[in-house]
């Protein structure tokens, strides 16, 4: 016993001296740098807004992004998972969504809560959500159990309210808003919202409409309101012109597309001033595309989303014909917002996608991607969109998520690339959301 403790002792002598005898200089400096812990992707074609596709090596440690090189070192002491090539994009962010769940035509809406749809979207590689809009209450009391960890979700970001008009937009759906009539309102309640920490603000701004709209100076006070707390301010607008006003009251972004043809000066106007544009093209103009592109209900990925009861509604006979006239006319103003999308990308405008799930031919997680195939469609390359869905609205949000050193690590790991077809963002391999796989898709990526 004694004399085997003893050639043990020999033996672990003789390792550490030729251990230390052998090694280079920067394999040290490996070695000191990465740990046991580490998890890193390697053979992977990780995207980039600058230059498009690159292959590196992602090495993870507790959520976090701490090194992005062009290989990985041999003598790596943690787990490594071998993408075999595979396309990697930051975890997707849904800029506008009211994430109650999905509206289903002529049936009982599919609503799983804020809750149920944070933890779904994860299957479609949706690492982030904003609400434009809800309870207020129960908001915040969801946000705060997502951030403490309580569930496994979509990261929960919130205007929480909606200010408007009395009466205004956003009144109508029976959940309290907040109404503001004069620019003391505006100040005396932004001051109270301030006190739940909204990520966003969301003002309804569009005189036109025939439901009573705040004035444009109380739109601008808002906006001030929001630039002294720090917090960026999204436009719900309804036409060109409130575009115009919006850039003048310096609000962060607009969400929507005015009908009819842009403008010659909005684009330069918008990108000048800053604002940036949440299209929000999936509930402009997909509903003609749900009804009759059966390739778009057709999608696995919607499949694994929501209930058969959400396809078989807008694949139901009376609904396809009730809107078989306009078809045409719909696809013809299609065309038109896409051109505006287009105008106003080529402007330099920052375009973020955003959905407006909650609605009618949105689904939430689904309507991601679809954006992304419509930013396509309008022309904007599939880099673009993808940017659109991650990088640019992380920036907007003020935060680091994604591929770069000092980032959370929320990615998507894609079968086929993106580029050759947007709809490739749809062949979701692995969902990894806070340096943890959330979605294994692919049994042939080494599970944790
Ligand atoms: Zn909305």
């Amino acid at each position: 016993m004694f004399s085997l403790i003893n050639i043990k002792s020999v033996a672990v002598i003789i390792y550490t001296t030729l251990l230390l005898g052998c090694v280079s200089s920067e394999q040290k400096a490996t070695q000191n740098k990465y740990a046991q812990q580490d998890i890193a992707y390697v053979n992977g074609q990780f995207f980039n807004q600058s230059h498009g596709f690159e292959s590196k090596a992602i090495i993870i440690r507790e959520g976090i992004v701490i090194a992005n090189v062009n290989a990985l070192s041999d003598n790596f002491p943690g787990k490594v998972i071998d993408l075999q090539g595979k396309w990697g994009i930051p975890g997707l962010i849904d800029m506008h969504t009211h994430s109650f769940g999905n509206f289903i035509p002529n049936a009982k809406n599919d609503a799983p809560g804020t809750q149920g749809v944070s933890q779904r979207v994860l299957k479609a590689g949706v690492t982030g959500l904003v609400d434009l809009f809800g309870d207020e209450t129960a908001l915040v009391a969801v946000r705060n159990r997502q951030r403490n960890g309580e569930f496994v979700g979509a990261d929960i970001y919130a205007s929480l309210t909606c200010f408007t008009a009395p009466k205004g937009h956003c009144s109508e759906y029976g959940i309290t808003t907040r109404t503001v009539s004069t620019v003391k309102q505006a100040q005396k309640q932004m001051a109270e919202l301030a006190k739940q920490k909204p990520d966003v603000i969301k003002i309804v701004y569009q005189p036109s409409d025939d439901q009573p709209s705040i004035s444009k100076a109380v739109f601008a006070q808002l906006v001030q309101e929001s630039k002294k707390l720090g917090i960026k301010s999204i436009a719900h607008i309804k036409t060109w012109q409130d575009i115009r006003d919006a850039a003048k009251v310096g609000v962060s972004a607009v969400t929507h597309v005015p009908r009819g043809e842009i403008p010659k000066d909005i684009a330069d106007l918008m990108a000048n001033a800053d604002v940036a544009i949440i299209p929000t093209l999936s509930v402009h103009n997909d509903f003609v595309n749900y009804l009759f592109d059966p390739s778009v209900l057709n999608s696995p990925l919607l499949t694994e989303l929501v209930p058969d009861t959400l396809i078989s509604a807008y694949r139901a006979n009376d609904l396809i014909a009730k809107y078989q006239d306009r078809k045409t006319s719909f696809q013809q103003r299609n065309e038109v917002t896409l051109n505006a999308v287009k105008a106003m990308s080529d402007a330099g405008v920052k375009v973020l996608v955003g959905t407006d799930a909650g609605n009618w031919n949105t689904v939430q997680g689904y309507s991601v991607h679809r954006e992304m195939k419509l930013l396509t469609d309008a022309g904007i390359s599939p880099l673009q969109a993808i940017a659109s869905a991650t990088t640019h609205s992380a920036d907007f949000l003020g935060i680091k998520s994604g591929f770069n050193e000092g980032e959370h690590a929320n990615f998507v790991i894609l079968n086929a690339s993106p580029v050759d077809d947007i709809l490739n963002t749809q062949q979701i391999a692995l969902v990894v959301k806070s340096g943890n796989i959330v979605v294994q898709n692919d049994p042939s990526l080494s599970k944790l």
